[in-house]
């Protein structure tokens, strides 16, 4: 129950960003004494996404990882490919096990304030109220989940792919899956000539999560993805006898819409809605980490939350990468063959984390080298 109105920040969305953000204030004695309200309109008491993200080592969130593996595999119609990830790992969440751990932290503070509702409007004056269905609430700043509308009005002037997917949770009645792997593509079935391809998760020798996954500019109806879950099943895998446990379907924005611009003095947008979702992969787990300590970095500094937050030339990269896939949707399998093959995980796994050498760029545009990358990257420059 909160009587107070009045808070020195409130987090709108309890979600992946907004509970790693008031994670890390609840650790820094600065924010000790700061009054800080999330505010969800929803209870986040169901397991709604499965979170993977690779890193190397012991990480932040091992106690509640669910899986990890040291081996992924790739497979395109032409290669299989067979990926050693040392010294990296990749590392599987449920949300719902994220939700409540940090709930539960956080309740140990008592300077952090729960609240279920729905934000409908921010006031943003001298001081920023915050306008629910419910309530008002005034505050210093505010940390907003929610994705702007323009996003939504102004598709066709950026690039816009959609990573949508359905997946489910079966269990076999016998030992099918080496659960010391993982698949981290699958393009031998497809729909078509889209970039469309199996995601395998196993957990245990029986057990997995099956997802396909299609990197275009439009959703397709269930029973589709259910078509090709249940061919890969039965084809790839060779599977007859299977029960589904549990489904989760998915749409993340892959786009170089300028989430980052709708970030003001008073008001920082966070998460998808602050552009932390890397447009070419559609990951953010790890990205949200490093996101959250620069804004508390900030935050300490009295500089404007949101600066900082982004390097120029991976957003130009990204841009390229996401224009070839939006006009030649065919060379999705061809892109991440040769991404795949032709680098090794060390140089992949910090071109996408952002933090590549330029000769380790280099190496990784020579290896995606061809006609639809020199014209995207020309069409980019403009
Ligand atoms: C199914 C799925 C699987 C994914 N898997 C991965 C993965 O494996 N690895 C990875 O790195 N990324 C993954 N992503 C991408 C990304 O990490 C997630 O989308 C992540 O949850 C984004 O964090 P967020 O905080 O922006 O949004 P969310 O986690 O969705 O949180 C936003 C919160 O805001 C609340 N909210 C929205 N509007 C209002 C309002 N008006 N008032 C009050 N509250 C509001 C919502 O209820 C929600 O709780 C996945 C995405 C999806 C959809």
């Amino acid at each position: 129950m909160v009587n107070s109105k009045s808070f020195d920040y409130i987090i709108i969305g309890n979600g992946l960003a907004g509970l790693q953000l008031a994670l890390a204030l609840s650790k820094e004695s600065a924010f000790a004494n700061k009054q800080i309200a999330l505010i969800d309109k929803s209870s986040k008491s169901i397991n709604d996404k499965t979170w993977s993200y690779w890193e190397k080592g012991i990480g932040k969130w091992d106690a509640i990882v669910k899986k990890s593996w040291d081996r992924a595999l790739f497979f395109s119609s032409k290669k299989h490919l067979t990926l050693e990830l040392k010294p990296y790992k990749y590392k599987t969440i449920q949300a719902l096990d994220f939700y409540n751990n940090a709930k539960s932290i956080l309740l140990e503070n008592n300077n952090f304030h729960f609240i279920e509702d729905e934000v409908l409007t921010i006031e943003d004056q001298n001081k920023i109220v915050v306008h629910t269905n419910s309530n008002n609430y005034t505050t210093n700043h505010v940390f907003d989940s929610r994705i702007t509308e323009d996003y939504f009005s102004s598709l066709n002037n950026y690039i816009n792919i959609i990573q949508h997917f359905k997946g489910c949770v079966i269990r076999t009645n016998t030992p099918i899956f080496n659960s010391n792997e993982f698949t981290m593509m699958d393009y031998r079935v497809k729909d078509g000539e889209q970039t469309t391809f199996t995601y395998v998760l196993p957990f245990s020798e029986t057990e997995a999560l099956i997802e396909f996954t299609y990197f275009t500019t439009t959703v397709v109806e269930e029973e589709t993805y259910d078509g090709f879950i249940k061919k890969y099943i039965s084809e790839t895998l060779k599977i007859d006898d299977y029960k589904i446990l549990e489904t989760e379907s998915g749409s993340i924005p892959m786009t170089n819409f300028p989430f980052n611009n709708y970030s003001t003095k008073n008001i920082t947008k966070i998460g998808t809605a602050g552009g932390w979702v890397k447009g070419s992969t559609g990951y953010s787990f790890k990205h949200t980490e490093k996101k959250v300590l620069k804004i508390i970095e900030n935050l300490k500094q009295n500089k404007k939350p949101s600066k900082g937050l982004f390097k120029k030339r991976y957003k130009f990269y990204d841009t390229i990468f996401l224009k070839v896939l939006h006009d030649d949707n065919e060379k999705g399998e061809w892109i991440f063959e040769q991404f795949y093959a032709k680098n090794s995980i060390d140089t992949m796994f910090r071109f996408l984390d952002e933090e590549s050498s330029l000769l380790e760029e280099l190496k990784i545009m020579k290896s995606l080298f061809s006609r639809a990358f020199i014209q995207a990257f020309f069409k980019t420059l403009k």
